[in-house]
């Protein structure tokens, strides 16, 4: 048995492989990746957001004052 390959489903704690989209044990489906994400993974998809946010507003303010 590799225990690599194995994960824990989040809705019955049960052992269960690491392919499964389904859970054997309790049959709800598990997110392949969704659920997976680390807040340090969220924190990096955020931060281009409010960079790009920044310069829409910058781009905004920069045309109200210009006309
Ligand atoms: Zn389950």
């Amino acid at each position: 048995m590799e225990n690599s390959n194995m994960k824990f489903c989040p809705h019955c704690d049960a052992r269960i492989p690491a392919e499964c989209e389904v859970c054997p044990v309790c049959g709800k489906k598990i997110r392949p990746r969704l659920g997976e994400l680390t807040d340090a993974q969220i924190k990096r998809i955020r931060r281009p957001i409010t960079i790009v946010l920044c310069i829409v507003v910058a781009i905004v303010l920069y045309f109200k004052y210009t006309r």
